[in-house]
């Protein structure tokens, strides 16, 4: 029988982020940068037939919707294999992924067929020249002909991730705001947040929501309205007659812990329940036991995932003294 996992704190856990590499083609300044990355090898990596057994466990204890990400998922190979197997999985309602874009022409159409819903899209600039300084890739048309892609292959809703930094890319809120007016696409404009970067690199670059919230409304009246975000932490908005919304994630100005429904599997195998955390749940290791049957490890890994939902943290400690700013990227923990 289906579960429902609710964690000490009366959230229904139903959302799981699975990590499929810590890989990534691009090397964003503020996620990725060439400089201090180790990739996992081969060994260290699930392998997708423990990704899947990590998932049914996860689908009968309460979980109904996947996200696959990294690293960027589209640089794994088989990627459409996993997507497919997954979307057979009984008890998986939502099948998602967020991606750079940058392969995503290529893929849309076969991800569309394995059963892949919904697709997010990160994109920080719309300027060629900032993107190949953000990048550190000269990619921006193959982003666009991707979400293009996307939206002729039927694709809904298509959301647009924009990490907003000062200095780099605020000026250009505004002209992502724009876009919902003729394009049916859906911007989340998101908090610079305090990963992988020192304390003072991170107060560089931060916008706060009201600030990001002030230059779209400079263009016109936000409604807030309820869409596909229903049940979920983010509240959208739309300007009258707009083709698009605009939502923003603020985990720093305004945290959405209560309403946090999250774990995320890391490449390695590790459970996380709450991403400004270190604490987590090895699951490779019971997944890597040679010396136990099916059951054996099917009734470890529920445990342990139970466990990792009761350690799950009632808020984010960030902003607090003892938190750690530099552990590790999104790219190594799953965006
Ligand atoms: N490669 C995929 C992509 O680019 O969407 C998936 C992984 S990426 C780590 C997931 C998301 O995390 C991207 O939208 C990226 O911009 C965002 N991200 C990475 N570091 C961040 C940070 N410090 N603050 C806010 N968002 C961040």
């Amino acid at each position: 029988m289906k579960g429902i996992l609710i964690d000490r704190f009366g959230r229904n856990i139903n959302y799981l982020r699975v990590s499929i590499t810590d890989r990534c083609n691009l090397r964003c300044i503020y996620c990725n940068p060439e400089a201090n990355i180790i990739y996992k090898n081969q060994q260290q990596i699930l392998t997708y037939e423990e990704i899947l057994k990590i998932v049914k466990v996860c689908v009968d204890l309460g979980i109904t919707k996947i996200r696959l990400t990294g690293g960027e998922p589209l640089v794994r190979k088989d990627v459409v294999c996993l997507v497919s197997l997954l979307s057979k999985i009984k008890g998986i309602e939502d099948l998602s992924l967020t991606t750079n874009g940058v392969f995503l022409e290529a893929y849309a159409k076969d991800l569309k067929k394995a059963g892949l819903k919904r697709i997010n899209i990160s994109l920080d600039t719309l300027d060629r020249e900032k993107y190949k300084f953000i990048t550190k890739f000269d990619g921006l048309h193959k982003v666009l002909n991707g979400i293009n892609k996307s939206l002729e292959i039927g694709f809904y809703p298509i959301k647009i991730n924009v990490v907003v930094m000062k200095n780099i890319n605020e000026d250009e809120i505004i002209e992502f705001a724009k876009l919902t007016l003729k394009e049916p696409l859906h911007i989340r404009f998101i908090e610079y947040m305090p990963i992988g970067c020192t304390k003072d690199e991170w107060e560089e670059k931060f916008v706060p929501y009201n600030k990001i919230k002030n230059y779209c409304q400079s263009l016109g009246v936000l409604k807030e309205i309820k869409i596909f975000d229903n049940n979920t932490a983010i509240t959208s908005y739309q300007f009258e007659n707009a083709k698009g919304t605009i939502s923003f994630i603020s985990p720093v100005s305004k945290p959405f812990c209560d309403r946090c429904s999250r774990l995320r599997l890391t490449s390695d195998g590790n459970l996380r329940s709450c991403l400004f955390s270190s604490q987590m749940v090895d699951l490779k290791k019971i997944l890597r036991n040679n010396n136990v049957n099916n059951q054996v490890v099917y009734n470890a890994l529920k445990q342990s995932i139970i466990h990792a939902v009761k350690i799950k943290p009632k808020e984010s400690q960030i902003l607090c003294n003892n938190y750690i700013y530099k552990e590790l990227t999104m790219c190594q923990i799953g965006g």
